[in-house]
């Protein structure tokens, strides 16, 4: 019987109960889902590494030598244990930051390391590594390439570790030897040298050597991606067929604006607007992410867009994160608009629009003399119905769910043109597969004259010294963010740091006003603060992250960033673009604790070294790795990923969309003969994942 018609409950080692805590547990119903299962390490007990001899990031090595210095950082669940582990001439470093308390070093003892290792700046480390002292280690384990599956403590209590998987897949391997149907077709194995789904499946959990399992890993992984990479372009191909409104005019009031400015446009806000407008000419649908620095000017690339729309007879919205964002884009907006006159009307509908005040807004919507409606989440309620909404830009669209999103799009008989713009970069692999389905314009161009803002790292002890620098500044005129971590956890504990980082600042800067904001306050107190700051009546900010997104005062020169640890790469980076907007140099303080974990000095570190976006992002997709993408990757990503990770395997990924590219292109919707297994396999993905590509799209 084929394998995947083979129920679990009779393969060897098996029987009904384990067949059950398989089912439940890992979703296995049948041998081929067991084969499924990947190993997620090997330990090659064949070699023994020096540190030195290290050269590929992803493969596990073991290692022989002492525990020469550890130390922990942080109480309780926080706990960090750090050691230096000495192979006899040269040094490597060892993190646990789970279970610390279960890891026992001693001095003066030979161990064995197992572990993955990444390098950061010619130091290998390896977290949460397997410590063996060497009087442990037995000779059958030092043989051959091992296989280590996941388990659950359920399973482990029903005696189903590892091990046991290891033999109930093991007597499988005869009858998978003589070979099962391939996922994939014939010719993209061979143009993409991959192994059969045979040979790696046999590879994956007993492979001959370190060679013919990194071939196998990378057979599975492409699948994988493949997989994904089909599912979100025949998407896409399907949406491309969508009729979408033309709107084929550049009109008048696009050129009023245009001849309005201040300034030139830069190239690439040029060229944005050229490929964005070739959309709206085309007849169909646009789904496109519009990517770029912050400060790059997306805003009024999405501007002038909106106005080629209204031009052309339809009405715009823009939908910001936060409502300070949206009163932001309103006033920016009027004022950009302001040379034009009556042409154009601008509405804001946020959360707190009255009952009184949404009556004028539904009816210029539904009268059409509303041009451009810009809002929050508000946008999306059942009552805002438009006469002819055609152009919809969502503006730092990481805040807005996939499905608020799709509600979005199914407002019209027509969907309108959508532009989804991002606050910083994304990496290229996310972007591929998060965003695969959207098409992609970058600005990668910042406006003339801009000086890179200077980012210093300073301990928090530094106090006194960074006030001395703020005084200085503010009496040149300048203006002063002052930002603390907020995490809902610790709400509490944290508006308490926020309270008293404001009082202390009001006792060292006696002769000025400061605004303080945060997201427990209403919001119209929130929005008079920040309208202090913004017109210069206060001189400091002292604010959560709720300025996080998108905020514009060109006079404020200094961002300090309180507790830099407790924030993301591309959140800081996001915050330091609040600075750095006018022509006077700014500068970006981060300040940490005296004593940081590793990562946290690489992240401060890559903020110090470049300001660049693009280089920011590739960073924390490396530093944060899949684990902590995942919930990103839920909501954007069409099946679960088991083998292929999205922060290593990058190159893959590309390859994958080749490949599910050039089959599309020739038959988008995989109606041909030939594409019979690919549109198979996507129907047993879908039902196996539950997966609703209708709720997404
Ligand atoms: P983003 O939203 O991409 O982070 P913004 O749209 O907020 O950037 O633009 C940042 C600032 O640069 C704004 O004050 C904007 O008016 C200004 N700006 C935009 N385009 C240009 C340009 N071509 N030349 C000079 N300044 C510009
Ligand atoms: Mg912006």
């Amino acid at each position: 019987m084929e394998l995947s018609q083979r129920n679990i409950t009779y393969c060897k080692n098996v029987g009904a109960k384990r067949a059950d805590i398989l089912r439940k547990e890992l979703k296995v119903d049948t041998a081929m889902d067991m084969l499924r299962q990947y190993p997620y390490k090997y330990i090659d007990r064949s070699r023994f590494y020096k540190i030195a001899e290290i050269d590929d990031e992803d493969t596990y090595v073991q290692i022989i030598g002492e525990v020469t210095e550890w130390h922990t950082i942080g109480i309780g669940r926080a706990q960090r244990l750090s050691a230096t582990f000495f192979d006899g001439t040269q040094q490597c470093e060892l993190v646990w930051f789970k279970g610390v308390q279960y890891v026992k070093l001693q001095r003066g003892v030979k161990y064995l390391l197992f572990g993955k290792p990444s390098r950061f700046q010619h130091v290998y480390n390896f977290v949460h590594p397997e410590l063996t002292p060497l009087d442990k280690v037995t000779p059958e384990m030092t043989q051959g390439l091992e296989p280590y599956y996941n388990t659950t403590e359920t399973m482990k209590r029903h005696g189903l570790n590892s091990k046991a998987i290891r033999a109930i897949i093991a007597d499988l391997l005869p009858d998978l030897k003589m070979g099962v149907p391939d996922t994939i077709g014939a010719d993209i194995l061979q143009q993409y040298r991959l192994m059969s789904l045979t040979e790696a499946l046999v590879n994956v959990h007993f492979p001959k050597d370190t060679l013919s399992m990194q071939n196998a890993r990378a057979r599975l992984k492409f699948e994988e991606l493949f997989y994904v990479q089909l599912q979100i372009l025949r998407q896409m191909k399907r949406r491309e067929q969508n009729p979408g409104f033309a709107m084929p005019t550049v009109g008048s009031r696009f050129h009023a604006l245009y001849k309005s400015l201040p300034f030139d446009l830069t190239g690439a806000q040029k060229r944005v607007i050229h490929e964005i407008h070739d959309d709206l000419k085309s007849g169909r649908q646009m789904n496109r992410l519009l990517q770029g620095d912050v400060g790059s000017g997306k805003t009024l690339v999405a501007l002038l867009c909106c106005l080629l729309a209204v031009d052309n007879g339809f009405q715009t919205c823009i939908m910001a994160p936060t409502e300070i964002l949206a009163n932001q884009h309103y006033e920016t907006l009027k004022a950009f608009l302001s040379p034009l006159g009556d042409s154009v009307h601008v509405a804001l509908l946020t959360g707190s629009t009255t009952a009184k005040q949404r009556v004028p807004i539904h009816n210029g919507l539904l009268n059409g003399s509303i041009h451009i409606l810009i809002g929050t989440h508000a946008l999306l309620e059942d009552d805002v119905q438009w006469k002819n909404l055609g152009f919809v830009v969502i503006d730092e669209q990481h805040r807005f769910g996939v499905a608020q999103r799709a509600k979005l799009w199914t407002k019209n008989q027509t969907p309108p043109h959508i532009l989804v713009m991002t606050a910083t970069p994304i990496p290229r692999t996310l972007a591929m597969t998060v965003y695969g389905d959207l098409q992609v314009s970058v600005i990668d161009e910042l406006p003339p004259g801009r000086k890179p803002v200077l980012t210093i790292h300073y301990s928090l002890k530094r106090r006194a010294q960074i006030n001395a620098f703020l005084k200085k500044q503010i009496e040149a005129g300048r203006q002063v963010y002052v930002v603390y971590p907020l995490i809902k956890e610790n709400e509490k504990l944290d508006l308490q740091d926020l309270q008293n980082g404001y009082n202390e600042l009001c006792e060292a800067f006696p002769d000025y006003r400061i605004s303080m904001v945060h997201g427990q306050m209403k919001a119209a107190d929130k929005d008079l603060q920040m309208q202090r700051f913004i017109s210069g009546e206060t001189q400091l900010l002292v604010a959560t992250t709720v300025i996080e997104v998108g905020v514009n005062v060109p006079n404020a020169t200094v961002m300090i960033i309180q507790n830099a640890e407790r924030f993301g790469l591309s959140q800081l980076h996001q915050l330091r673009g609040r600075v750095g907007r006018g022509a006077e140099q700014s500068y970006c303080v981060l300040l940490t604790e005296q004593e940081i974990s590793a990562d946290t000095r690489k992240r401060m570190d890559i903020m110090v070294a470049t300001n660049d976006g693009f280089r920011i992002a590739e960073a924390d997709l490396q530093l944060r790795g899949p684990g902590d993408m995942q919930g990103t990757l839920q909501s954007g990503t069409p099946f679960a990923l088991h083998i292929a990770n999205l922060a290593t395997d990058g190159q893959l990924v590309a390859l994958a969309r080749q490949a599910a590219l050039t089959i599309l292109d020739q038959d988008p919707l995989l109606d041909d003969e030939r594409n019979r297994i690919y549109k198979r396999q996507l129907d047993i993905l879908r039902i196996s994942q539950s997966y609703n590509w209708g709720e997404i799209s």
